[in-house]
């Protein structure tokens, strides 16, 4: 049985353009480069060329202002750390060379990936301040509510540009200015939002941003830092001095000839995949919502501009996520109960609960993820296996 893989907020399967570009990289005995792209002989060089390459296109593609504020990393995750935790340490010095003293604090909301809110343990042990901005029923934190979480101690603010559970989009550029007034930095993890959502770095005006080349049917283990120039920085992995000094280890080539190819592959196909997915979802939504037991899990209709194209959010009252999860994969259906990171447990998650979705309700969570290669057929199948699955 083939599945019909709905869980793409998760991971998405490797593109053409992805696969086409890393294949040379994978022969051996091929005249892709090799070689370590620090070295000066010319085998370096030549890989050297192909990653300046990749960072050109891929500042391209985010429309940053040049290439050298691209730092590649091996996942959103390390580049999420490592923009929070080195503008952290970065704009602290600055501020201690000013003759400030602090208590310097950090502002982010309830509603981000681990990858971010796990990073309070560390901050809290530098001697910061972690807070949380508030966010309304449908997760979006209003420029409003920034300026009243933050004061002329904040030195970052980390607020993502898309939910990756329920699909809320946040006015970054809009956050970013309240930030920017306040003195502070603004950091913006866009995995979710990247080919789902127009994305200009220039026009957000932030001052960092994380990527993921695996979300956007690139490969696993590249990640994108964008950092602006000039912003105060200490490097969270120090070493070799690899990426103009802000992220040490040798680069992985192959795997960011790959993501440079995938990432301006996901934008140039951005708009028409949304409206693809947009009308799935809307459907979907509709047809869930006549369902006495599902409940969307936000409090306002999620089939709406405000929110991803690609993702549909429910909760089953009755059921647990786990349950449905293996349900639908025993009838050849992947879709996830929220965040990938977060199935495992049977706790409800941290999104519904700063929802305020009842914890009941919330372990009936259910998240399908619509890809660029998924058809309306498909969804067809995912709803009537669905109600099969429920009766
Ligand atoms: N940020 C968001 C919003 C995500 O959805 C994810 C992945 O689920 C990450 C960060 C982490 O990405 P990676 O798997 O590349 O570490």
């Amino acid at each position: 049985m083939q599945s019909i893989y709905l869980d793409n907020a998760a991971t998405t399967p490797l593109c053409e353009a992805a696969a086409k570009a890393m294949a040379p990289y994978m022969q051996a005995g091929s005249a892709a480069p090799f070689g370590n792209a620090n070295s000066l002989h010319s085998v370096g060089r030549r890989a050297f060329s192909a990653l300046e390459d990749a960072r050109a296109r891929v500042a391209r593609a985010l429309r940053a202002h040049r290439p050298d504020e691209i730092v590649f990393t091996a996942c959103a995750t390390e580049s999420d750390n490592s923009a929070i935790v080195g503008m952290a340490l970065g704009a602290h010095e600055k501020a201690r060379l000013a003759g400030k003293h602090g208590p310097f604090n950090i502002v982010t909301s309830r509603i981000e990936h681990e990858a971010v809110l796990e990073t309070q343990h560390m901050l809290r042990a530098l001697g910061f301040e972690f807070r949380f901005v508030d966010n309304d029923a449908s997760g979006r934190v209003t420029p409003d509510a920034l300026a009243r979480a933050i004061d002329e101690n904040t030195l970052v603010v980390s607020v993502m540009a898309a939910n990756n559970e329920v699909g809320t989009i946040q006015p970054t550029a809009e956050l970013c200015r309240v930030a920017h007034e306040a003195g502070a930095l603004f950091h913006v993890d866009a995995v979710q939002a990247l080919g789902k959502v127009p994305i200009s770095l220039k026009d957000w005006n932030v001052d960092a941003a994380s990527f993921s080349a695996h979300k956007v049917g690139g490969p696993k283990g590249v990640g994108v830092l964008y950092l602006a120039a000039k912003t105060p920085y200490v490097a969270y992995m120090p070493g070799g001095g690899q990426e103009g000094g802000r992220r040490s280890g040798t680069q992985n080539v192959c795997g960011i000839v790959g993501a440079a190819a995938a990432i301006e592959f996901a934008v140039a196909e951005q708009p028409a995949y949304a409206q693809r997915a947009r009308a799935m979802r809307d459907a979907l939504y509709e047809r869930l919502g006549a369902i006495k037991r599902v409940v969307p899990s936000v409090g306002v209709p999620a089939a709406s501009e405000d929110f991803l194209p690609n993702i549909v959010n429910v909760c089953v009252r009755g059921f647990e996520s786990q349950t449905l999860i293996l349900q639908l994969d025993m009838r050849g259906i992947c879709v996830s109960g929220g965040s990938a990171c977060a199935s495992g447990s049977l706790d409800p998650s941290h999104v519904l609960s700063a929802l305020g979705v009842e914890r009941a309700l919330a372990q009936g969570e259910l998240r399908v993820s619509i890809g660029v290669e998924n058809t309306p057929d498909e969804i067809d199948a995912f709803y009537d296996a669905f109600v099969e699955a429920i009766s």
